[in-house]
């Protein structure tokens, strides 16, 4: 992202300026206060909205280049399962309208059925899981597209915090799979942030700019001990302290 600036037209300024570098296979999180243009951000990424000013590229490509060639998955916080699929159905879908044959979809959503620890629940309807569950199968979906960016808008914001770490840790596993896999990830939690990424975007309030890059500079595999070491409480000190100012 060079120069990045983004008004709506009612004149509200959403982003300014925004230069930024992100290397392919990072984690990279965005933490900042509501309204200070993070989902901009994503609308930009995605092509859903042009830019005001500046560039944005995708492995060299426009979004929509990028979004065309199904480079691009999302995960939202609120799960968009069809009820009246199968989890196999649910995660298949998008190879369905991609033209897989039912052979190649059921193989490859049995595949990240198991990457996400549901393939025995392959048959079961939505309603039959739980919060985690369901947005196990969400990210089943979109890795079933084998995207070479993965964008996550606030996903574990509604479940309880021993269901939120568990999934941290198995994403965190799953993004190790594939080097080449980038991850952008909103989120409100400064822990989350910094126990994931391999950087933490902070941005100011509107207009939103970048106040901060910081990099969280602690090799993976990462697991509990990480969240209860001296380093981690520094780190969350040190985003909580920009976010702040
Ligand atoms: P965040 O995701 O960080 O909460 P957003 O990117 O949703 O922030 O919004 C950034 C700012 O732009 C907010 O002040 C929001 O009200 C405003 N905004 C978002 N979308 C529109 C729109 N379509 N038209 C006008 N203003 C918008």
């Amino acid at each position: 992202m060079s120069n990045l600036s983004k008004v709506y037209p009612n004149g509200t300024i959403a982003l300014q300026n925004v230069n930024l570098n992100i290397h392919e296979g990072e984690f990279l999180c965005f933490v900042g206060p509501s309204g200070c243009g993070k989902s901009t951000i994503f609308n930009l990424i995605t092509g859903l909205i042009p830019p005001t000013q500046g560039v944005l590229n995708i492995l060299g490509l426009s979004p929509k280049q990028a979004l065309k060639q199904s480079d691009i998955a999302f995960v939202f916080q609120e799960h968009t399962l069809l009820p009246w699929r199968s989890l196999l159905d649910n995660v298949g879908l998008p190879l369905e309208l991609r033209g897989f044959s039912k052979g190649e979809k059921k193989a490859e959503a049995e595949r990240v059925l198991e990457l996400v620890g549901l393939k025995d629940h392959m048959k079961s309807l939505p309603r039959e899981l739980s919060g985690g569950m369901k947005m196990r199968v969400s990210i089943a979906r979109a890795l079933a597209q084998r995207p070479k960016l993965l964008l996550m808008d606030e996903p574990f914001g509604a479940l309880d915090e021993i269901t939120r770490q568990t999934l941290q840790d198995e994403l965190l596993n799953i993004w190790q799979m594939d080097p080449k896999m980038t991850v952008l990830f909103i989120t409100h939690n400064v822990f989350e942030s910094v126990f994931l990424s391999t950087r933490v975007v902070v941005m100011t309030p509107r207009p939103g700019k970048i106040a901060a890059t910081i990099p969280i500079p602690v090799p993976y595999p990462r697991n509990d001990s990480f969240r209860s070491d001296a380093q981690f409480s520094e780190l969350v000190r040190e985003v909580s302290g920009t976010l702040k100012h």
